[in-house]
């Protein structure tokens, strides 16, 4: 038994999936303590989109570090947060043509979704929220409250009240627009659905299965949410900071929502940092009215400083847009050639490949595990291979990843993937 597994409670999860001791990880690479190396296709959930350990954000902490610059400062003005504003104004927002106020609550995205949840809750004096079949939105209790997955609500331990779930573009089959079932109930005063608040939305569902809102389905859910007069927050935490190819994942629509939800890639290197952006209007909060002991952490400032240069030209976006479609080919190949009936689906660099054998994906990625390539299940079933490699990895490397997905699908699908070996020895064995 491992110091883990005698120490670390049950509760823990990837290191399931991928048993081994890392140690070091550059770019698009991770090290085990016994040297192997992995190619990373997970990249933190998306918290690595500019890989492990970027030289050029690495050198803006180093220097930061070395000059004693000030680690923690509660939210007092700092110099970091100060550069850190005015920059992400300059590089982001002003260029986009918009304006929110900033707010830096705790430092995880479930922390910038509850105070956007609460935010909205007070600013409309109206209790529900409206998530999304198969949503993902964190783990405390109102971000829960959103979030799909029965297991996870479960744990909750307490009934999760005051929300609604309402079904996500395509959860009827594609001929179904489910907003015409979401605006029926709002105009139906015998709907049984109280006004809401705020509807809370991914752009794409990472956790989810990798869920792809189209475009005129958010246009339509902006135009629904602004006649009625609910606040439309759009959590951005895994897809947005260039995952989709724009920095913000809404952007192909077009839209402009009341309040976004930032946080995984915003630091651009792995340091905590989360960010709610409110439309000035709804900034009612009263000093202090929600607080957290490390709201923005200096070193993650200038770190998160550091990745905007990523987004002063249009190189990552049109790199992503031409990575992207490297994915989405060589996976409807492999989809066509080996499992016909499998669906593949994403936008910019996150894709899923969903499996209508539910326990496929997860043999996959243990396999890919297994000739050194990291790489998660998402959705209810763990049903959908996800591929959220780093924006900057090298084509040279996509390749790669995506010759072990094959390789792997392929063993699976044979039957000569160590799994079943494994099961058939144990089967062998009993017997
Ligand atoms: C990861 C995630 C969260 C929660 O972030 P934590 O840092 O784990 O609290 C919320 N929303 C989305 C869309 C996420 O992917």
């Amino acid at each position: 038994m491992n110091t883990f597994e005698e120490f670390e409670s049950e509760v823990r999860g990837y290191c399931r999936s991928f048993p081994t001791v890392f140690s070091s990880a550059k770019g698009a690479w991770m090290t085990d303590t016994a040297g192997e190396r992995y190619l990373d296709f997970f990249a933190g959930a998306g918290v690595l989109n500019y890989g492990h350990n970027p030289d050029k954000i690495k050198q803006a902490l180093l220097g930061y570090l070395m000059r004693d610059g000030i680690t923690h400062t509660l939210d007092m003005y700092s110099q970091a947060k100060q550069r850190f504003i005015e920059r992400f104004n300059e590089v982001i927002l002003q260029p986009r043509g918009l304006h929110y106020k900033f707010q830096f609550p705790g430092p995880t995205g479930t922390n910038a979704v509850e105070a956007a949840l609460k935010l909205a809750r007070k600013v409309t004096g109206r209790e529900q929220v409206v998530g999304f079949t198969n949503a993902f939105h964190g783990m405390t209790l109102g971000a829960l409250a959103v979030t799909g997955n029965s297991f996870k609500r479960a744990g909750a331990g307490v009934p999760l009240g005051h929300t609604a779930s309402v079904p996500f573009d395509g959860y009827l089959g594609q001929d179904v627009d489910t907003l015409n079932y979401f605006e029926a109930m709002l105009h139906d005063s015998g709907s049984g659905m109280d006004k809401p608040a705020a509807v809370i939305v991914e752009t794409v569902q990472a956790e989810g299965g990798v869920n792809v809102a189209s475009v005129e389905w958010l246009q339509r859910l902006r135009q629904i949410t602004a006649e009625h007069d609910i606040v439309l927050i759009v959590d951005d935490i895994q897809v947005g900071c260039g995952r989709t190819g724009s920095f913000f994942s809404f952007e192909e629509a077009g839209i402009v929502p009341d309040i976004v939800t930032l946080s995984k890639s915003l630091s651009g290197y792995g340091l905590p940092l989360a960010l709610v952006l409110i439309r000035p209007e709804l900034d009612q909060w009263a000093p202090g009215e929600h607080n957290g002991t490390f709201r923005g952490h200096c070193p993650a400032f200038v770190t998160a400083t550091a990745a905007l240069t990523f987004w002063e030209d249009g190189r990552l976006q049109q790199a992503v847009a031409r990575k992207g479609q490297t994915v989405q080919r060589r996976l409807e190949r492999m989809a066509k050639k080996l499992a016909p009936d499998a669906r593949v689906r994403g936008r910019g660099l996150i894709w899923g490949i969903e499996f209508s054998d539910t326990a496929l994906a997860s043999r996959v990625s243990k396999a890919c595990f297994e000739r050194g390539l990291i790489i998660e299940t998402a959705g209810i079933d763990d049903q959908v291979l996800k591929i959220l490699p780093s924006l900057t990895i090298s084509e040279d490397e996509l390749q790669h990843g995506l010759d072990v997905i094959e390789d792997s699908l392929s063993a699976v699908l044979n039957g000569t993937d160590g799994a079943t070996s494994a099961e058939a020895n144990a089967l062998a064995e009993a017997a």
